[in-house]
C-alpha cells in the first residue's frame, strides 16, 4: 500500500506538516524545571470536588516551579456538550480562587498556545492524523456499529478480549481501491491506531512498559495492542488522541488527571512514542472516596452524593478559603502536620508535592470539612464574613438579605459574639449554618425551640423569669449579671453551683445552670448558645425584656 497516496485520499485538505506546528507551539521560555499544568474539564455542565481537586493540585505544582497553569476546555464529545458549561466551570473555579494563567477565560481564550477548546483545534489533529496514516501507523476502518456489535458478541462468547485488534481488526486488510471505493460511496469511517502490541499470545506473555507515575511511582503494564480510535467519523479526534497531541504542543510537562485513565495509558505511551514526543510525567490522581451510610468506603458518585458537585459548596456558602484548606489536608499527607506548625503562613508556603498525594483513594469527610471550616473561621474577621454572608445571600437567600443589610454593625456584633479573647468559639461553619446559628437575633426568626430544662419543674418558669425581671439591670457587668442569677437560684432551691447539686441531689431541684437555662430558652429560642450576658448586650435591654415577658405571657 502506498501509505502517502491514502494519507493524500484520507485528509485531501491538510496541507501543513507537523514541522509547521512545531514553528507555530514552539517549546515554551520557562526557567530549568519549570512545570507546566492544565486542567482539561469536559463542558458536560457538571463540575465536581474531583476537577476541584486536581486542580488545586496543578495550580501548586505549575505555581510552586515557576511555571504555567492553564484551562482547556475538552469539548470533543459534542453529545455531552452542554450550553454555558464554559462559564459554570470558569465561575465555579473561580469562586475557589483557581485562576489560571492561560487557556479559556470567560471573555475568551489568552495564550499563545491556544486555541484552548479542542473543538477549535481540528487541523492539528489531522495533520497529525494524516502523518500516522503515511507512516503506515493508523489506517481508516470502516466497521459499522452493527459489525463492531457482532464482533463483540463474538468475543464475548469466545472469552476474548472486547476491542478491535489482531485478527478482529479486518480494515487493516484493505487494498487502496477498496478504501476509495469505500469513500466515493460516501461510508464513514473513524481513523484507528495501526498498534504494534503483539496480539496473539497469552497476557502473561506480553512485553511489559514501565512509566513513571509523579504520584504513584512506577508502573508497570503490558504494552498497548489495541487499534484505538484516533479520530472519530466526524474527524474529530478522541480524547486519548487529543490529549497527546494537546499536552505536546501546549508543552505540558505534568499531566494531572483521574486514575480512570490508567487503563488507556499504555495506548497514550504507544502514541507519544510513534509521534516522537516526550511524555509528559503523568500523575494519575484516585478517587475521592467516602464513607456512607452503611460504614463502607466507596467512591462519591453523582447520583448519590451532592457535596460532589461544586454547587453544593455555593449554595450552602461554604467560604473558598476553608474548601481549600481542607482540600489541602487531603492533597498532601503532610498538610495538616506542617499547619499545626505554622498556623498563621500562607498556604503558599507549604511546600506541596505530587509525590505525597494519595494513590489509593482520598477520603473526603464532610464532617472534617466542616471542623476545618470552623478553625478556618475563626480567623477571619467578622467585617469580611459580614460581606461574604451578605454576597451569599442576595444570591441564593434572597428574602434575608434585606435584614442582614439594614443594620451592618448590629449583625457584625453577632458574628463577633465569642470569638475574641484566647479561647475564641468556632462555631462558624458556612453561610447556611450561620444563618441558622444566628437567626434568633431577628424578631422575624425568633423563635421557642426547645424545651425546659427536665430539673425545672414547670410551675419554676414564671418565678424564675419574673425574679429575673425584677433584678434586671442592663447596665450590670457579666459577673454582676451572674451573681444575681446565682442569687436567684439559691433563693428558688437550686444549688449556687453545679458541684454542690451533684453532692447533694436531694437537697436542690437543680442548679444555677438549669435557672440560667430557663433565661437563656425564653431570651434565644434555644436551650444552647454563646454567652447569654453578651446575647443580651447585643439585642439591647428592650428586646431582652420583651422576649422574657413574652415567654411568660406577660
Ligand atoms: N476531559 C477529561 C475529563 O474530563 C480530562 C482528563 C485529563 O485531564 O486528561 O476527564
Amino acid at each position: 500500500m502506498d501509505n502517502m497516496k491514502l494519507a493524500d485520499l484520507l485528509f485531501p485538505n491538510i496541507t501543513k506538516t507537523p514541522e509547521d506546528w512545531e514553528k507555530i507551539y514552539p517549546e515554551r521560555d520557562l526557567p530549568e524545571g519549570a512545570y507546566v499544568t492544565r486542567l482539561g474539564p469536559s463542558p458536560t455542565g457538571f463540575i465536581h470536588l474531583g476537577n476541584l481537586y486536581g486542580a488545586f493540585a496543578d495550580e501548586r505544582m505549575a505555581h510552586q516551579h515557576d511555571g504555567v497553569f492553564f484551562l482547556r476546555i475538552e469539548d470533543t464529545d459534542d453529545k455531552r456538550y452542554v450550553e454555558g458549561a464554559v462559564e459554570t466551570i470558569i465561575t465555579a473555579l473561580d469562586y475557589f480562587g483557581i485562576s489560571f494563567d492561560e487557556g479559556a477565560f470567560i471573555d475568551g481564550d489568552h495564550g499563545a498556545y491556544g486555541p484552548y477548546h479542542q473543538s477549535e483545534r481540528g487541523e492539528l489533529y489531522q495533520t497529525f492524523a494524516k502523518k500516522m496514516v503515511q507512516n503506515g501507523d493508523a489506517y481508516p476502518c470502516f466497521l459499522t456499529s452493527e459489525e463492531l456489535s457482532e464482533i463483540r458478541a463474538k468475543q464475548e462468547e469466545i472469552k476474548a478480549n472486547p476491542g478491535i485488534y489482531g485478527k478482529w481488526a479486518v480494515s487493516r486488510e484493505l487494498t487502496y481501491e477498496q478504501i476509495e471505493e469505500n469513500i466515493k460511496a460516501g461510508k464513514p469511517f473513524v481513523i484507528r491506531l495501526k498498534s504494534r502490541g503483539a496480539t496473539d499470545i497469552p497476557a502473561s506473555e506480553m512485553k511489559q512498559i514501565s512509566i513513571e507515575d509523579g504520584i504513584r511511582g512506577t508502573l508497570t503494564m503490558p504494552e498497548n495492542n489495541m487499534d484505538i480510535v484516533i479520530l472519530k467519523a466526524t474527524g474529530i479526534p478522541t480524547y486519548h488522541f487529543a490529549h497527546v497531541i494537546d499536552d505536546h504542543f501546549m508543552r505540558t510537562t505534568h499531566v494531572v488527571r483521574g486514575e480512570e485513565w490508567l487503563s488507556t495509558l499504555p495506548a497514550h505511551y504507544e502514541l507519544f512514542n510513534m509521534l516522537g514526543f516526550k511524555l509528559p510525567v503523568f500523575c494519575h490522581t484516585s478517587h475521592l472516596m467516602k464513607i456512607d451510610e452503611t460504614g463502607s468506603k466507596r467512591k462519591l458518585s453523582k447520583r448519590k452524593d451532592p457535596e460532589l458537585s461544586l454547587d453544593y459548596y455555593r449554595q450552602d456558602g461554604y467560604f473558598p478559603e476553608a474548601v481549600r484548606e481542607y482540600l489541602l489536608t487531603i492533597l498532601n499527607s503532610n498538610y495538616e502536620e506542617w499547619r499545626m506548625e505554622n498556623p498563621d503562613a500562607d498556604y503558599r508556603e507549604f511546600d506541596f508535592s505530587e509525590s505525597r498525594m494519595s494513590g489509593s483513594g482520598a477520603l473526603f469527610d464532610l464532617v472534617k470539612l466542616n471542623d476545618v471550616c470552623k478553625d478556618v473561621l475563626v480567623k477571619i474577621p467578622a467585617e469580611e464574613i459580614y460581606s461574604f454572608l451578605l454576597n451569599w445571600a442576595e444570591k441564593y437567600r434572597p428574602e434575608i438579605h434585606g435584614l442582614l443589610a439594614e443594620d451592618p454593625d448590629y449583625v457584625k456584633k453577632i458574628l463577633d459574639l465569642g470569638r475574641s479573647g484566647n479561647k475564641p468559639r468556632k462555631d462558624l461553619v458556612n453561610c447556611t449554618q450561620i444563618f441558622d446559628f444566628i437567626k434568633y437575633f431577628f424578631d422575624e426568626y425568633f423563635e421557642i425551640q426547645d424545651e425546659i430544662p427536665e430539673h425545672v419543674p414547670a410551675e419554676d418558669v414564671k418565678p424564675i423569669l419574673e425574679g429575673y425581671l425584677a433584678s434586671y439591670d442592663h447596665s450590670d457587668d457579666q459577673s454582676a449579671w451572674f451573681d444575681k442569677i446565682r442569687g436567684l437560684a439559691t433563693e428558688l432551691g437550686y444549688a449556687a453551683k453545679p458541684k454542690d447539686f451533684k453532692k447533694n441531689l436531694d437537697q436542690y431541684k437543680g442548679h444555677v445552670g438549669d435557672v440560667s437555662t430557663v433565661i437563656r430558652l425564653a431570651v434565644t429560642g434555644r436551650s444552647q448558645s454563646p454567652d447569654v450576658w453578651e446575647i443580651q448586650q447585643i439585642l439591647g435591654e428592650e428586646r431582652t425584656v420583651e422576649r422574657i415577658k413574652k415567654f411568660i405571657g406577660r
